[in-house]
């Protein structure tokens, strides 16, 4: 039996989502059908003024599907976007995956009924509607288990913008944080004094009046031995780069170098050793310097090499400090973007200028024995912002974010 229709009301469209059912809305219609007595007759082209949106709200990558009332029409659909209008294509049981944005998209149905011999309606109609796709913020760590010197490493997508992101935990005053586009970066430090034991560690998400909790677990830091050092330095080299001018001048020129970073990753994959070279002294040693036993924790590794030793840089990045310093000697800082940065002190001579960018490997100097040092080698430092970090274990992370 062919399909007649009383009146101009047209077919509906309808999209289903799990157990809802919403009819978007008519918008233009314009289409010839039948009476019962065989008549034609035209329905009045008709464009609705008023915009409402039906809104259906639907969870990621879960697929809407669309149907309609009659029996020959094709459908097609559009979503309009910031970026233009993208076809959607429907799969067989006529169904669709609606877009991931930060707000509802609007959406363009049509219902088509093609030109036939059969008698049957022929026209168009237009329906709008909004889909909203709610996102779930996803947080992804490097690791739960972490040594004193190490860095974890935190990755959170599907952040909007007008979302914030908190962290509850106190192995750090402040967590930095670096966002690009829905993700948020940041990388909490271990220092040397972190105690072994078990660190609550709780993600909350907020939208300026509530927050609530993304994750919710523990770290567990476990202890490192740390060795002490005897040093026996010459007394007039000891007194010369190791007094409150050395100390007045790295606080005031090497310390706030740290304090910001590029917005944007500029290293690439893996973070490499600058030089080949003995390890002389550990990350976290403490030291007895002439027979005295000092406060000072060695904040990176010594790598004794002969001067002249090429220094690479350990990835790619800014030079951010260049400079030689009582203290440290001929130094030389490399910020690699997202609050990490490198340095090498005692250098016999340096090869780059502040603003200039290096890539991984590069010559940045040549190994010496300049500032506070008892023979040729480099030390090398890994941080996060202000704090140190262990440049072993630094060197086996992949560079990757956890994902
Ligand atoms: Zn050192």
């Amino acid at each position: 039996m062919r399909p007649y229709y009383p009146d101009y009301t047209a077919p509906n469209l309808v999209l289903t989502y799990g157990d809802l059912t919403v009819e978007p809305y008519r918008l233009k219609e314009q289409w010839t059908y039948r009476l019962v007595n065989g008549q034609y007759v035209s329905s009045e082209a008709r464009e609705q003024a008023t915009a409402y949106f039906e809104t259906l709200t639907v969870s990621e990558k879960h697929s809407v599907k669309v149907m309609e009332s009659g029996t020959h029409g094709t459908i097609e659909v559009r979503a309009v976007t910031s970026d233009g209008v993208v076809e959607i294509e429907l799969s067989e049981d006529g169904s669709f995956v609606p877009l991931v944005s930060d707000e509802a998209v609007d959406y363009q149905l049509m219902l088509i009924y093609p030109e036939n011999d059969l008698g049957l309606p022929v026209g168009e109609i237009a329906y709008d509607m909004s889909i909203y796709v709610h996102v779930s913020p996803k947080v992804h760590l490097s690791d739960m288990n972490l040594t004193q010197g190490g860095l974890l490493r935190v990755q959170i997508e599907n952040i909007k913008p007008d979302q914030t992101v908190e962290f509850d935990q106190t192995i750090v005053d402040e967590v930095i944080q670096y966002r690009i586009d829905r993700t948020v970066y940041a990388m909490i430090p271990f220092i040397y004094w972190v105690e072994d034991g078990q660190y609550p560690f709780i993600i909350k998400l907020g939208d300026g009046e509530q927050s609530s909790v993304i994750y919710d677990s523990v770290l567990h830091v476990t202890d490192r031995a740390f060795s002490v050092q005897n040093l026996t330095v010459d007394i007039t080299v000891a007194a010369a780069t190791r007094n409150d001018d050395a100390y007045t001048e790295y606080h005031a020129e090497f310390m706030p170098v740290r304090q910001t970073s590029h917005d944007k990753q500029l290293w690439d994959g893996p973070f490499i050793q600058p030089i080949e070279g003995r390890l002389t002294t550990d990350y976290g040693t403490r030291r007895r310097v002439n027979g005295e036993l000092t406060s000072y924790r060695h904040n990176g590794i010594d790598l004794a090499a002969p001067t002249g030793t090429p220094v690479k840089a350990s990835n790619s990045g800014k030079v951010v400090f260049s400079k030689k310093l009582i203290l440290t000697g001929n130094t030389v800082m490399i910020d690699h973007g997202l609050g990490l940065f490198t340095y090498y002190l005692h250098m016999d001579k340096r090869n780059v200028a502040v603003g200039d960018f290096v890539t991984k490997a590069d010559i940045i100097g040549e190994v010496g024995s300049t500032g506070f040092s008892t023979g040729p080698h480099l030390h090398f430092t890994v941080s996060y912002h202000l704090t140190n970090i262990n440049p072993l274990t630094f060197l086996e992370w992949d560079g990757e974010w956890p994902n």
